[in-house]
């Protein structure tokens, strides 16, 4: 299967925390190109004034519009959250693309690129699982941070099934 992911950046997001990132998604997943690091303007429609946030599920409305691979990947800098959460580090949807906030993950590279891992896992039907498998569902910094960048044998067999 030809698949090519476009990432899309937010202006405020540090090119020093995802320098690395097309290398490590080609790693993980079989991904055949990365149309990368487009940097795109949030649309303010989404920003939230009362809650200092972003509507997460605005944003990957936002984000498939804005698309130009198959799966979408959008970086943003601010908090962001879904109706019924305090705060989301992202959000997925099958098959076609993920927000991932790195407000939360400390400007590290590997937090952050642990996130994206996991918002890809959902984009590829997998579903929450248990440490220290990188799809374990994540309430706070101090749980995320538990979690590994890796895929348990499970998620990894279910995950080759996809492609
Ligand atoms: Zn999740
Ligand atoms: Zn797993």
């Amino acid at each position: 299967m030809l698949l090519n992911l476009n990432i899309l950046v937010d202006p405020d997001v540090s090119q020093s925390l995802i320098m690395e990132l097309d290398h490590h998604l080609l790693d993980v997943f079989p991904i055949n190109n990365i149309d990368l690091l487009e940097s795109v303007e949030l649309p303010s429609s989404c920003w939230d004034k009362s809650r200092h946030q972003f509507n997460a599920n605005c944003l990957l409305a936002f984000a498939m519009s804005y698309k130009r691979s198959r799966i979408v990947v959008l970086i943003i800098s601010k908090d962001a959250y879904v109706s019924g959460l305090n705060f989301v580090f992202g959000v997925a949807s099958r098959g076609l693309g993920a927000v991932v906030s790195i407000y939360r993950l400390e400007n590290d590279p590997d937090f952050i690129k642990k996130e994206i891992i996991h918002e890809l896992g959902h984009v590829f039907g997998l579903k929450h699982c248990a440490l220290p498998c990188v799809m374990t569902f994540s309430n706070s910094v101090w749980e995320a941070r538990l979690k590994s960048s890796a895929f348990c044998e499970k998620c990894w067999k279910q995950l080759k099934q996809e492609f």
